[in-house]
């Protein structure tokens, strides 16, 4: 059916429009705007092939092309991955943009006004005054550069950098004078606000109350979004003024935590690759494209964040290089750089220059083969962070060891993948040979630190003994650090004398001396450093390493050993139990307990003198029927 040629429904077509809905002939006019393959050639590489074109998939790696698109049905498939649409599906996809987001993408590429999108997004009048603002700022800066005359100092300090002509075009740099309100002037006859300018981060406010550039005599180093729209500028010092560089002021533009440097400029040879290179400075990322690495990004003067690794995602960077120079700072970053992709699922690479060099020196001393075999030699970050972690404990003491292991099983803990969290505790325990179950273990419940009586090195097999008539009221502790919703039921139904030994008595005391909310509020590994004066037992408890020992020697009438098979087939029933919270696998432990402590108080009494056994005994089977509804 054509929906324009049915009276009823153009008429709700219509209203449906002028409250924001793109009507499906919008969406029509769009597609038939846009030439699929065009749009597609941006991105992919294409080859005629037939009727159709074929290049390699954006979606996923592949080496072989599989990726079709048909100019005649406007649309394209991947063979390999399954990937198909039209182009408004192709551009939400690349571009993660949502449905309308693609629409108007495609509608301001092909000229075309949408009213339902404009009426629902539009411009502000601040938004649009600080784009053109910028815009103006960025001609400015252009101009400035195309018309210093060679001999000039930017000119001298360019080619002083050996910064060449095709990367100063590829980047658009520009250049500012000394004086102090050049810009301000120009765009204050240009009609633009001051208040404006100050939100575009342009300008500043001087103590006397006037207005200042914000960069004066630098190299101006534009820096766009990934569709290439300016979004600020960071400038180099061509003095010995100010700050070597200055970036831009955050702004309801310019947000440095998830903007690269160069995105723009590096964004197809990422999506080609399927790979990105982060470096630290503006200039690295120029020199990076310059000797043909043309999928090099910087942070903006900060430390990468998971905004950024984001960003990458979206451009398809399923691994990343991260280089850094080769002094302390830039090894330092490495190692906060390469945790961060740990924690992310994007492979990265770390790569350190030799002799405390920066992208910019490295270039000057070797060639493009030797930067190559420096890639291809990048250690992963997970192995990278070992090996750095392992070099700093080597000769120290177990204190100092145990810190480390723990650093690592803490940055295991905020892996999210599971295969890489494992490998991860692999390399760990076999570079600081240490029992891998026992790092799991940990690793499950929280940190080791609070262990202080053993540290995991001198004591590899955490064990704590007990006996098995213990094994209940064990458990039952175990169960209520590892599910603190239990603690309601047990506080209504367990007693503290209903524990046998003294260390679990006391700790559930503490435990019974938090409101219901509190304890509930408390996660498994906040455990023991919240009872602090309890977190070798609670440790302990956590890792779950329970073993039975057999009857203590310290104990003369011992009535719970068992031998090991009828204790693993206990411990089995116990595992089944615990393994998720129900109340009925509490009311399972609890009666346990309850039944464990009555027996055993029994069997105190054979040892009794015979008039109290026999009084106690009555006493404790009437107790017993008053709790038969356990
Ligand atoms: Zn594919």
């Amino acid at each position: 059916m054509n929906f324009s040629r049915s009276p009823g429904l153009r008429r709700l077509n219509l209203m449906l429009e002028k409250m924001g809905f793109i009507s499906k002939d919008q969406k029509e006019q769009i597609l038939n705007a846009v030439d699929i393959v065009q749009l597609i050639g941006g991105y992919v590489q294409l080859k005629p092939s037939g009727k159709n074109f074929l290049g390699l998939c954006p979606f996923h790696q592949e080496k072989t092309p599989s990726f079709t698109v048909s100019p005649a049905y406007q649309n394209y498939k991947c063979y390999g991955c399954g990937e198909y649409g039209d182009a408004i599906r192709f551009i939400m996809e690349i571009e993660n943009f949502q449905f309308k987001e693609a629409l108007q993408y495609l509608a301001d590429k092909s000229g075309i006004e949408i009213k339902g999108l404009s009426q629902r997004k539009p411009e502000s009048d601040t938004q649009s005054g600080i784009n053109q603002c910028l815009r103006r700022a960025f001609d400015f800066y252009r101009g400035n550069l195309t018309k210093a005359s060679a001999g000039s100092a930017i000119w001298k300090y360019i080619e002083g950098r050996q910064i060449s002509k095709p990367v100063i075009e590829t980047f658009q740099l520009g250049y500012v004078g000394p004086g102090w309100t050049q810009l301000h002037d120009l765009l204050k006859a240009g009609k633009f606000d001051t208040p404006i300018q100050e939100t575009a981060g342009l300008v500043k406010k001087g103590e006397k109350g006037g207005y200042y550039d914000r960069m004066r005599d630098r190299l101006i180093f534009p820096i766009r979004d990934v569709q290439g729209r300016v979004l600020g500028f960071a400038g180099r010092d061509l003095g010995i003024k100010g700050p070597k560089y200055l970036n831009p002021p955050e702004t309801d533009l310019y947000k440095k935590s998830g903007i690269l440097y160069g995105v723009f400029e590096a964004r197809d040879e990422i999506r080609k690759n399927r790979s990105a290179i982060v470096v630290e400075g503006y200039l690295d990322a120029i020199r990076l494209h310059e000797q043909s690495w043309s999928e090099a990004v910087a942070t903006c003067g900060t430390a990468l964040t998971n905004d950024h690794i984001r960003a990458l995602k979206r451009l398809g960077a399923d691994s990343v290089f991260l280089l850094f120079d080769g002094d302390k700072a830039g090894i330092a970053a490495a190692e906060k750089s390469a945790e961060l992709f740990l924690e992310n699922d994007v492979d990265s690479r770390v790569v350190i220059l030799p002799e405390g060099l920066d992208p910019d020196d490295y270039f000057k001393k070797y060639g493009q083969d030797d930067f190559k075999t420096l890639l291809d030699q990048a250690r992963y970050d997970y192995e990278f962070i070992i090996d750095r972690t392992k070099g700093r404990t080597d000769g120290t003491g177990i204190e100092f060891q145990k810190k480390a292991v723990n650093d690592m099983i803490q940055i295991a803990n905020r892996i999210q993948d599971q295969i890489k969290k494992e490998l991860f505790l692999s390399k760990v325990a076999s570079d600081f040979r240490i029992d891998r179950s026992n790092l799991n273990q940990i690793a499950k419940f929280g940190k080791s630190r609070p262990v202080r009586s053993s540290t995991v090195q001198n004591s590899p097999n955490i064990t704590i003994s007990f006996e098995k008539r213990e094994l209940p009221e064990v458990k039952l502790l175990q169960y209520l650090i590892t599910h603190p919703q239990s603690i309601t039921l047990t506080r209504e139904n367990v007693k503290i004398d209903d524990f046998s030994r003294k260390d679990l008595s006391r700790l559930y005391t503490r435990f019974l001396e938090l409101s219901d909310d509190e304890y509930v509020s408390l996660k498994p590994q906040e455990f023991p450093e919240f009872f602090v004066e309890f977190n070798t037992l609670i440790t302990y408890l956590l890792q779950y390493q329970i073993e039975y020992k057999g009857p203590s020697v310290s104990r003369k009438r011992d009535s719970g050993s068992a031998s090991d098979t009828e204790m693993v087939s206990l411990q089995q029933e116990y595992e089944n139990q615990l393994s998720s919270f129900s109340e009925q696998s509490l009311m399972f432990l609890i009666r346990r307990l309850k039944k464990r402590r009555k027996t055993s108080e029994i069997e105190k009494l054979y040892h009794a003198p015979r008039d109290q056994a026999r009084s106690t005994v009555i006493q404790l089977s009437n107790k017993r029927k008053r709790n038969i509804s356990i």
